[in-house]
């Protein structure tokens, strides 16, 4: 029996089997999860109802998180499936170019409301829409990404976005705690997928998270994944309102040796 033998939920997010949700979807499905999958628009259809058939899943369906309407629906057809679910994955965000590259100043309102309506807003009506249709023990998991509490060059709005999203989850916890369901965020380390290759310079910052991450490295895709899978089962049964960090330690670093190096003083 796996850790999620008897378990459904949806998916928010999958786009290609580089992205974090397919990494999250793959280790939930091993472990028995039966999942819903939802993609937005058409050309993301083709994509993502391949990845949602290997996964035996018995429901694929289009929503646009910009549109309440079909995370409404979303919720409907889930019920209709499967009666009850027991775990939400929200790894959906989006952001104009020109507002993930230059000052963060020029950011537009135009920009401010696209980014954190998509990326943090939509968190809130897939949690109304779940709420009685969610058993105890549930879990939703919202990914994020340091740049909600740092600043981080390019990342701008989403930084934003990000730190809505994390105060939602919070909120979210305190509100569905009583009833067995715990929110919490997955805040990854970097990782080359589809959304980040929308932020400019992006390859630097693998470079550098890697040089400076206590681990050396960067993360990958499977630790996403497996953490992801830790906070949808019962492994974290105890855990909610928490920004979890998987980034090699990243997060918890504030100076390295090698800084010393960048503005040229001898290291101890
Ligand atoms: P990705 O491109 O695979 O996933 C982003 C998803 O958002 C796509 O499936 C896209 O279709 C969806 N999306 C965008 N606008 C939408 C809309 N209006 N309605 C519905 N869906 C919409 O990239 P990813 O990097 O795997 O991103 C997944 C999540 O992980 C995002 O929340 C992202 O911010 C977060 N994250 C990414 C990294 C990273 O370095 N890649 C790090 C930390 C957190």
């Amino acid at each position: 029996m796996g850790l999620m033998t008897g378990k459904k939920g949806v998916i928010f997010g999958v786009s290609n089997k580089r992205g974090i949700a397919y990494a999250i979807a793959e280790k939930l499905f091993h472990e028995g999860a039966d999942i819903a999958f939802t993609y937005a628009g058409d050309i993301m259809k083709d994509r993502v109802e391949p990845l949602a058939a290997e996964m035996q899943s018995k429901l694929c369906i289009s929503c646009d998180v910009n549109n309440e309407a079909e995370i409404k629906e979303v919720f409907n057809q889930c019920r209709a499936v499967y009666g009850t679910i027991d775990f939400i994955i929200h790894a959906v965000a989006f952001a104009n170019r020109e507002d993930l590259t230059g000052n963060f100043s020029d950011t537009s309102f135009e920009g401010w409301n696209l980014a954190l309506g998509v990326s943090a807003y939509s968190l809130i009506p897939m949690a109304r829409y779940a709420k009685d249709m969610m058993n105890d023990g549930g879990s939703i998991v919202a990914l994020s990404y340091l740049g909600s509490e740092r600043s981080v060059p390019n990342y701008n709005v989403m930084g934003v976005a990000k730190a809505a999203l994390e105060a939602n989850v919070r909120y979210l916890a305190s509100e569905f705690g009583p009833r067995g369901i715990r929110v919490n965020s997955l805040s990854a380390g970097p990782i080359k997928t589809l959304a980040a290759k929308g932020i400019d310079g992006f390859d630097i910052l693998l470079k550098v998270n890697a040089a400076r991450s206590p681990m050396k490295r960067n993360v990958t895709l499977d630790e996403v994944g497996n953490a992801g899978l830790y906070l949808c089962s019962d492994l974290s049964s105890g855990v909610s309102g928490e920004t979890h960090h998987v980034d090699c330690g990243y997060h918890s670093v504030a100076t390295t040796k090698a800084d010393a190096l960048i503005i040229g003083v001898q290291a101890d």
